[in-house]
């Protein structure tokens, strides 16, 4: 299977006819809508604070709840035994003041971080914006990640909260809780009266607080902040501010297409930005009744949220789908899956056999989009009423300008006159490029002001993605311009899994990469070296990566690990993670000179 395809006989375009649409799209026209954007004008489709401040849960909760959609359904959470239980707009809005409230009680302010470490249960929603009503800053974390990285990421934000239930505060933060100073208050969702030591009952809390007024923020003021992980470092954390908003609300309207009558239903784990700005945000602040599975990906209990939910506008991602498509159509068949009317797609490349596959399982294509953590929200998408070219990442959003920009032979952006070099010729490959500007753009890595300014180049936000263009301004994904892995949707710094190898006894270095995977798009590999004295054996290989899993969680570890006697490096020490990938795929090697070990020392190279 192969992503980015150029547009091709074998998968030809599949059109739209704005007749054979059930409801009709919010944008009909993307060039007459396109021609007419204008960020500030999106800005009037909110409400704003009445000071003029803007606050992200105003958005989403209090607008609605003092209004005509009081009593709409806002969140319907489907329990492990498909019952539901509901929470409107009002209900919602009362909740969040409490949490607000809770956070003010505990002396959390203004600008403060709270973090969250859960899976989807209802106490999530309402910690996301009760922090924003408080004026805190909310950083979500992925419940499958190990001690470390969420050490590491708490640590890093100077987290002064966290909530979480109790498995997973035993699990995983009891042990590092000590290394962690500045983390003053654990707040368990789940403690029934008898919280850990160290730790709090949120449901007493709750009950006692005061509920807190939405407390007035500025446009700019941080109110996010998303942890994804770079080739090399620490962990980066990604600053959104509480304009971001605008942004959430102008792609949920062109990109998902929301009306106010839809239940709407985004798969994205909590943990990551999807989860946030559209499991979140982006739906409440059109009003629409968002769905919450709180239990895992099961093909036919997810058939079963579509048909018996009455869902209309589904958000998941290629990993899923294709797991769905692998188990079959037996799965699908006997499901009314009639209500359905928009599927979108995002967080890797989604093969074109599964844009087409959706005709057959849901009766329509499935609509790829484009973003990243950096960019807060979707910037390139397939819409409802445009044409779709399978394994195309579709078009930039109204208000957002993408580009290619040429890249040298060191992968750095080509600039003359300080103006970065375009790459105009249609199907030419670069580095996809975007105007900065948007609302929800990142403003800053936490701490790390080079990092950030390093992202910009001649006048463009550089996404570190290769990308080209065709002739019609459709953009196809091609590559990660670095070493980062994405596995099942995940971001992975192969920097944070070799630091964490390289603490087991036996190893001297490692080398990761990301290696095909047909379900999960990739899978961590590791190459190691071992210190002397240590011998390789299949023992030592589950021994090594059990600890890799202990200490990052089974989602970050390496799923495959093959000994070595000497990495690929250059002459300054660094591993040549482009050669080990090469190697491991019988690629061409490209450029060796820089190479420090004698190529093809490397056990499993091809001849
Ligand atoms: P994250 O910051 O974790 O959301 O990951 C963002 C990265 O995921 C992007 O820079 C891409 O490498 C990849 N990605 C996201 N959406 C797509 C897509 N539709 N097609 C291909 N890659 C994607």
């Amino acid at each position: 299977m192969t992503a980015g395809t150029a547009p091709s006989t074998r998968w030809p375009a599949i059109p739209k006819d704005l007749r054979g649409l059930a409801v009709r799209p919010n944008m009909v026209d993307y060039d007459a809508s396109r021609a007419a954007f204008s960020w500030d004008e999106a800005r009037h489709a909110l409400a704003g604070l009445p000071d003029g401040g803007v606050n992200i849960a105003y958005e989403a909760v209090d607008r609605h709840a003092a209004g005509e959609r009081a009593g709409h359904e806002a969140l319907r959470f489907i329990r492990a035994d498909g019952t539901a239980r509901s929470l409107s707009y009002a209900e919602l809005a009362e909740q969040t003041g409490r949490f607000a409230g809770v956070l003010h009680g505990l002396g959390i302010g203004r600008g403060e971080r709270v973090f969250s470490l859960m899976g989807r249960s209802p106490e999530l929603y309402v910690a996301v914006l009760g922090t924003l009503k408080n004026a805190s800053v909310f950083c979500p974390l992925f419940s499958a990640f190990g001690p470390e990285p969420v050490r590491q990421r708490l640590h890093l934000g100077s987290g002064r909260a966290l909530i979480t239930t109790r498995a997973l505060y035993r699990r995983k933060v009891a042990q590092i809780r000590d290394e962690l100073p500045e983390l003053e208050h654990v707040l368990l969702i789940d403690a029934e009266g008898l919280p850990d030591p160290g730790t709090l009952d949120l449901a007493e809390l709750m009950r006692d607080a005061q509920p807190l007024e939405t407390v007035s923020t500025r446009a700019e003021e941080m109110a996010l902040l998303h942890f994804t992980s770079g080739t090399t470092g620490t962990p980066k954390g990604a600053i959104h501010v509480h304009d971001a908003v605008t942004a959430h609300h102008a792609t949920g309207f062109f990109a998902l297409d929301l009306h106010p009558d839809d239940v709407y239903w985004c798969t994205a784990d909590p943990g990551w930005v999807t989860g946030t700005s559209y499991g979140v945000i982006a739906p409440l602040t059109h009003g629409v009744t968002t769905i919450v599975d709180e239990e895992e990906m099961d093909a036919d209990r997810w058939y079963r949220i579509l048909a018996e939910q009455h869902v209309t506008v589904w958000y998941t991602a290629p990993t899923a789908l294709r797991m769905l498509m692998k188990a079959g159509a037996d799965h699908a068949a006997g499901h009314d899956l009639s209500a359905l009317r928009f599927v979108a797609s995002v967080g890797e490349p989604l093969n074109p056999e599964v844009v087409v596959w959706g005709q057959e399982a849901f009766g329509q294509p499935v609509h790829d989009n484009w973003w990243q953590t950096e960019t807060g929200g979707i910037m390139i998408s397939n819409y409802p009423a445009m044409e779709i070219r399978p394994g195309s990442m579709g078009r930039p959003l109204p208000g957002v300008e993408a580009a290619i920009v040429a890249r040298d032979p060191d992968g750095k952006a080509v600039l003359r006159n300080g103006e970065a070099v375009l790459v105009t010729e249609p199907e030419g490959v670069g580095e996809l490029a975007l105007r900065p500007g948007w609302p929800s753009m990142f403003r800053g890595y936490l701490h790390e002001d080079e990092r950030y300014r390093r992202c910009f180049a001649g006048g463009w936000y550089l996404t570190g993605d290769l990308a080209k263009m065709d002739a019609d301004g459709y953009f196809w994904f091609v590559g990660r311009g670095d070493d980062v892995i994405k596995s099942s949707g995940h971001l992975i710094g192969p920097f944070e899994v070799e630091s964490s190898l390289m603490e087991h006894e036996a190893v001297a270095e490692a080398g990761v990469i990301g290696v095909p995977d047909p379900v999960a798009g990739e899978v961590v590999k590791a190459f190691v070296e071992l210190r002397t004295g240590w011998q390789p054996s299949e023992a030592l290989k589950l021994d090594i990566i059990g600890f890799a899993r202990k200490r990052l969680g089974p989602a970050v570890a390496p799923r495959l690990l093959d000994f070595t006697d000497a990495l690929p490096k250059t002459r300054s020490g660094k591993i040549l993670r482009r050669l080990l990938k090469a190697r491991e795929l019988g690629l061409p090697e490209g450029d060796t000179s820089t190479i420090e070990s004698p190529p093809g020392r490397y056990p499993g190279a091809p001849a």
